[in-house]
């Protein structure tokens, strides 16, 4: 990571402290992606299966291989080493309040 990549991610999403403000030189990128599961596709591969006596396996085989969850949404945060390591992150809380 160059100096102005550094810079641009200082701050940790979690706390909002400067993440070299730890004391410790360790930082964490992390992506979370959200995924929306298709409820067509779901009762579909469900359907498959109980036509297949149960077999998740021949379903599988038979079935149309559709996707059955779609990415909506893709965030990189940067977390500092405390948050990474000291504290429980409730991720739903923190994108619903918009922080990160
Ligand atoms: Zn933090």
């Amino acid at each position: 990571m160059k100096e102005h990549e550094l810079r641009k991610n200082a701050t940790c999403a979690i706390c909002g402290e400067k993440t070299l403000a730890t004391g410790f030189p360790l930082f964490c990128t992390v992506t979370i992606k959200q995924y929306k599961i298709d409820d067509g596709a779901i009762r579909r591969q469900a359907g498959m299966e109980m036509m297949m006596g149960g077999s998740v396996q021949l379903a599988q085989a038979m079935g149309a291989d559709e996707t059955m969850a779609k990415q909506v949404d893709s965030k990189k945060i940067i977390v500092c080493f405390n948050c990474v390591t000291g504290k429980q992150i409730n991720i739903a809380e923190q994108l619903a309040k918009g922080k990160i």
